[in-house]
């Protein structure tokens, strides 16, 4: 029998001196699923252990999604949005042609367990004037004993409010004790899933925390079982197929643009109002990678 899943081990990856989480994609063997084209999961940081806050820090060219399991954050960026975020709720900022944004835990000594992606957006819209949403309501559906948060895109016939540039899928599985059953997919897309809490097994497959399990193309569903109430992270995506640079937090086309992305954060022009960060230090960016390729 072919393979229907394919695992790719995360690597750990530091977001601040304090904060380490596993880095999901982009991978060696796995650029990216659809439009997704970033996937941390961080925690479950325990309570008084730092945390994940990041500081003021420039994107262009996606959108972030951010994403809750436990504990609280509070999103504040340069177009004026400020704005805590609990579990089930989205937090989607489209940074199109440039915006800066920080991260901090509502509740410092509080743990955080969540996830965080990048979405790149499609040549026709990645200049597009940056926006920030809460989706504080999100759908909830029930599949063969699964329940699920759509988060992003649609399926069984229930859609988020969340706005993509490309089609996509997002969603929360949570599974209970003893559950085995599939789950359907759209064959026209690619999926993978992500176990976030718990340990399950997709389509025969082990996979725990730490790992992204991808599906191979074509497959109408998986299928999911667990010992224990597993939690699952699904995405999913038409493919993608413009060639990105992914360079520091910036997603464009060319090495020349990321450079000229670069100097005008040294310079602190194009990202917006700065000031809504007041003396908090901004994050520089590192140089760039040398010979930056389009993939
Ligand atoms: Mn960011």
């Amino acid at each position: 029998m072919s393979e229907t899943v394919f695992v790719h081990p995360a690597r750990e990856a530091h977001i601040g001196p304090d904060s380490a989480v596993r880095r999901l994609l982009p991978q060696r063997h796995l650029r990216r699923i659809g439009a997704w084209c970033f996937f941390d999961h961080f925690g479950p940081v325990p309570p008084g252990a730092g945390g994940v806050s990041v500081g003021p820090h420039p994107h262009v060219g996606l959108q972030t999604a951010t994403w809750l399991f436990e504990g609280d954050l509070v999103h504040l960026d340069s177009i004026g949005s400020r704005q805590r975020i609990r579990p089930g709720q989205l937090n989607l900022m489209t940074a199109g042609r440039g915006i800066a944004h920080s991260e901090d835990l509502a509740h410092a000594p509080r743990g955080v367990h969540g996830v965080q992606f990048w979405i790149a957006l499609p040549d026709r819209a990645r200049f597009v004037e940056p926006t920030f949403a809460h989706h504080p309501d999100l759908p909830l559906v029930q599949y063969a004993g699964i329940e699920a948060l759509i988060v992003i895109g649609s399926t069984l016939d229930v859609t988020s409010p969340a706005h993509t540039y490309t089609p996509l899928l997002m969603a929360e599985l949570r599974l209970p004790a003893g559950h085995d059953g599939p789950w359907p997919l759209r064959p026209d897309f690619e999926h993978a899933l992500a176990v976030v809490e718990g340990a399950a097994s997709i389509d025969g497959t082990p996979a725990a925390p730490g790992a992204l399990i991808e599906v191979a193309r074509g497959r109408p569903e998986v299928r999911l079982s667990c010992g224990s109430a597993t939690k699952i992270v699904l995405i999913g995506g038409a493919p993608f197929d413009e060639a990105l640079v992914l360079a520091w937090n910036w997603v464009v086309r060319t090495a020349q643009e990321a450079e000229r992305a670069r100097s005008m954060w040294a310079r602190g022009e194009g990202y917006g109002d700065l000031s809504v960060f007041g003396d908090r230090q901004r994050i520089s960016s590192p140089p760039l990678a040398p010979g930056l390729v389009a993939r």
